[in-house]
């Protein structure tokens, strides 16, 4: 059977667990040899007691804990060519040509730079003496298949990314609890929710909440914000509400691409509405606590899938990602997809409102 290794990297986010669980149990059902990567890329370089061969209980009692069991990092040494050539022989040693990588969109993208690069690594590898010429033409071909795993929802080509739904329970829970003491004191609250580039938890937190006001990365507000803000508020008052919500994206900006803080909107309350406002950053409680239901049934058909696409692939096959589109687990291009995420982040640079809320929308 073929060997295979699964990892998380960057961010961790609720389901990853799932998923982790199901490319192992999937593997070992198909007859494949699968290890574990502990600490993302960090893990890979260092090799050692970083690469753990897994068994079908090995991943048992997981699938309903937060976070990443396997642990991620962030590793600098896999930025370099010389951190992923160590990376090429701890694979190459143990017999490892495909890899599952959980993760966003950078840790995707140094996965399809590592498949591009890699059969130049062997050679070199082989030039040093450091894998023998069996070694380097039975693992000629790296193949790799990446799970989004994310709380942002900011990745194109997915209509979830593990670990959102979760994320928009955690917001809702903390919504709920400011909420009735919001209402005993006629408090304003404003809620910070994650989302640097990406509006999605911000929105549809608003939504399922019924807030008053949402400021989000994609479509910043019109210029006289300050003024809007305040006259829906005040209505709200005047029909009898006795608090208002405002949720904001942690990436919030104006027109000019300036940051929007939850300090620059209280102060616009006190100042024109003398309102009693008060901030609350929800922070990491966001990528905490366990898994949805959603979640865990996503990372299992997202690590399944892959899988799947691993033990199908030729030669010519593609680094592809798993997404899910509708109800249905596929399988598209990994750099297509990347390329339209960095697309979005582009347009968002350069101002270009309009364009980013067209190609998050086509994502
Ligand atoms: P995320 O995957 O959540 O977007 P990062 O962007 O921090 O998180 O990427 C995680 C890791 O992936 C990085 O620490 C690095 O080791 C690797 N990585 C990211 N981008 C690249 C790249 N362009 N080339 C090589 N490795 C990369």
């Amino acid at each position: 059977g073929k060997g295979l290794a699964v990892f998380t990297s960057g961010g961790d986010s609720q389901g990853m667990n799932a998923a982790v669980r199901a490319v192992v149990r999937m593997s070992i059902y198909l007859g494949c040899k699968v290890f574990f990567i502990r600490e993302g890329y960090q893990g890979m370089v260092d090799g050692d007691e970083n690469f753990v061969e897994a068994s079908w209980s090995s991943v048992s009692c997981i699938i309903h804990r937060g976070g990443t069991v396997i642990g991620s990092a962030r590793s600098m040494d896999f930025k370099e060519r010389e951190g992923r050539k160590k990376a090429a022989k701890n694979l190459v040693k143990r017999g490892i040509s495909n890899l599952c990588v959980i993760g966003g969109d950078g840790s995707l993208t140094g996965a399809n730079l590592f498949k591009e690069e890699w059969s130049d690594l062997l050679q070199e590898l082989l030039k040093e003496g450091e894998i023998t010429s069996d070694e380097c033409i039975n693992y000629q071909q790296l193949h790799i298949v990446g799970m989004v795993g994310s709380i942002d929802n900011d990745f194109c080509g997915t209509d979830m990314t593990i670990g959102t739904d979760t994320a928009l329970h955690r917001i809702i829970e903390s919504i709920d609890a400011i909420v009735s003491t919001a209402y005993s004191h006629q408090r304003t609250f404003i809620m910070e929710v994650m989302g640097r580039h990406c509006g999605y938890l911000a929105i549809v937190s608003a939504l399922a909440a019924g807030a008053d006001y949402v400021f989000c990365p994609e479509c910043p507000p019109p210029i006289d914000w300050p003024e809007r803000l305040c006259k829906k508020l005040k209505q709200e008052r005047l029909t009898g509400q006795r608090l208002n919500i405002i949720i904001m994206a942690e990436g919030a900006v104006d027109r000019n691409g300036d940051p929007i803080t939850a300090e620059k909107v209280r102060e616009v309350v006190v100042d024109k509405l003398q309102q009693d406002t008060r901030i609350t950053v929800l922070g990491h409680v966001q990528r905490g606590g366990n898994p949805s239901a959603f979640d865990r049934v996503l990372g299992c058909r997202m690590g399944a899938e892959a899988v799947m696409a691993l033990v199908e692939a030729t030669p010519e096959t593609e680094a592809c990602v798993v997404t899910l589109d509708g109800n249905q687990a596929v399988r598209l291009p990994l750099m297509e997809c990347v390329r339209r995420t960095k697309a979005v982040a582009q347009a968002m640079a350069d101002k270009n409102w309009d364009l980013a809320v067209q190609l998050r929308g086509k994502g």
